[in-house]
């Protein structure tokens, strides 16, 4: 056992992304004897900031909506109030034009046959019953916005960014991240009058120096932290992490690292454990770092890209979010890419750089000064016909063995850096409630 150890935890922590981290917090606030373990020299998970050659990358737009106030001002008093306070400009590029975000209340400015067939298919849709559960994402779709912007939107952008049939989803992910519109708003943006800013995500706040700068001000607050360090095995009778230097014990264990990841861990799981585990989907994603030489003449901060016949399906421009992510007068973007093989980066080049252009974020391939191609291993976990099966038989599992797997790829789900801070703080008040119960 390390010299660094105390005998035993009160709670260990896996992961220090936001989820674990948030947990430490916590801890700490409750004075509990608990240690995180991160698994990397970095803390932050997917929430990180790369500095390179002048340029700041995230892991792709991480951006904070906050539901919460006294969240959003927990957060801006971790990061000194060093912070901006955005409203959105999103856009979707599709039939060689932009039109404004979300698609499905932005028509106006369509070629006029894509608005039509958009228009008339969500007129036929308010005559018609709602399906009460939809089978899956394309019949939510067509339920809620019709034939025309299932086609022209919802169907291949969807299919892009989860990497699977719209068939082969399930629609339970949808309610807070796909705005439903009014006919009002509908006819609004139609006819360019006024439309408002749909959706959860019209305002955010953003860290100057970039979204790593969030984890970096948690992690001064957790002392108990202990980088590259995780454990080897997990044993799950005894409530021991077997780590090389020894064993640690614990009485709760809460892990933010992904679900099969933690389950492999596991030194042993009964049959029926082992084929829900097996069920778990979850689409890893490349995308591009981009770094110009001069300005973005584009303004969005992001932009759909919804047809196939471009490689990617949104981009963003960290350097709109805060102008500290590029050397003066540059512009440093992403680009989120729908081939699930590793492309080779000359060629990938040569396939994405006339979209850029297309868009009109390029003039030309010189002015890309250099690209970085990143890989994401876990982005977007897939509900598919077994997520709720698998799930039921996992969860109760892990919770008798006082393992509480929580956050977005602990958590198995598709969620914000604002749940993931809630999720860790969860998991600590459940932590304390079942040991207290024991
Ligand atoms: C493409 C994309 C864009 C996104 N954009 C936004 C956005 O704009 N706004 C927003 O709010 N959210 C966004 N999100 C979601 C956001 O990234 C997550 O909700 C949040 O970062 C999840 O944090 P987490 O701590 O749960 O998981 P993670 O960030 O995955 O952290 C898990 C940690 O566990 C560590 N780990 C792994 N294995 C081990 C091990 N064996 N032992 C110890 N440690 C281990 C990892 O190194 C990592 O640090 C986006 C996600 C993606 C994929």
């Amino acid at each position: 056992m390390s010299a660094k150890w105390p005998p035993r935890l009160e709670v260990a922590v896996l992961g220090a992304g936001l989820t674990g981290l948030s947990a430490g917090l916590e801890l700490e606030r409750r004075r509990a004897t608990y240690r995180v373990f991160e698994k990397s020299a970095t803390v932050g998970g997917h929430a990180i900031t790369i500095e390179d050659s002048g340029y700041r990358f995230d892991r792709t737009g991480h951006l904070l909506h906050l539901r919460s106030d006294a969240l959003r001002n927990e957060v801006l008093e971790w990061l000194d109030h060093d912070c901006l306070a955005i409203e959105r400009r999103s856009v979707v590029f599709s039939h060689g034009v932009y039109t404004r975000y979300p698609f499905q209340a932005n028509t106006h400015g369509l070629p006029p046959a894509v608005a039509y067939d958009c228009l008339m298919g969500f007129l036929a849709t308010l005559t018609q019953p709602k399906l009460g559960s939809p089978q899956n994402f394309e019949e939510f779709s067509l339920s809620h916005f019709g034939p025309g912007f299932t086609e022209h939107f919802m169907r291949p952008y969807n299919e892009k960014l989860w990497g699977v049939s719209a068939r082969e989803i399930s629609a339970t992910w949808c309610q807070r991240f796909v705005p439903l519109p009014k006919l009002e708003d509908v006819m609004r943006g139609a006819l360019g009058v006024d439309p408002p800013a749909l959706g959860y995500n019209a305002r955010f706040l953003y860290p100057r120096r970039g979204i790593g700068a969030l984890p970096e001000a948690l992690a001064k607050r957790v002392p108990n932290l202990e980088r590259s360090s995780a454990p080897r095995q997990i044993r799950l009778a005894k409530r021991e992490l077997w780590f090389e230097q020894g064993t640690l014990g614990y009485d709760t264990l809460i892990s933010s690292i992904p679900l099969p990841t933690l389950l492999s861990l596991c030194d042993e799981l009964p049959a029926d454990v082992r084929d829900a585990a097996r069920k778990l989907r979850a689409t890893h994603l490349y995308y591009l770092d981009v770094a110009l030489n001069g300005p973005n003449p584009k303004g969005f901060h992001w932009a759909y890209v919804p047809e196939p016949k471009y490689p990617f399906y949104r981009v963003g421009c960290y350097s709109h979010f805060s102008p500290e992510l590029a050397p003066p007068g540059k512009a440093s973007l992403y680009v989120e890419l729908s081939a699930r093989e590793e492309p080779p980066l000359a060629r990938l080049l040569a396939e994405v750089t006339p979209g850029l252009i297309e868009m009109g974020v390029l003039g030309k391939s010189s002015d890309i000064a250099f690209a970085r191609l990143r890989r994401l291993d876990h982005a977007y976990v897939i509900y598919d016909h077994d997520y709720e099966q698998a799930l039921s038989v996992i969860r109760p599992f892990l919770a008798a063995h006082g393992v509480l797997s929580t956050g977005r790829y602990g958590g198995w789900n598709y969620s914000s850096m604002e749940d993931a801070l809630l999720f860790g703080r969860a998991a600590v008040s459940s932590a304390f409630d079942a040991n207290a119960a024991r």
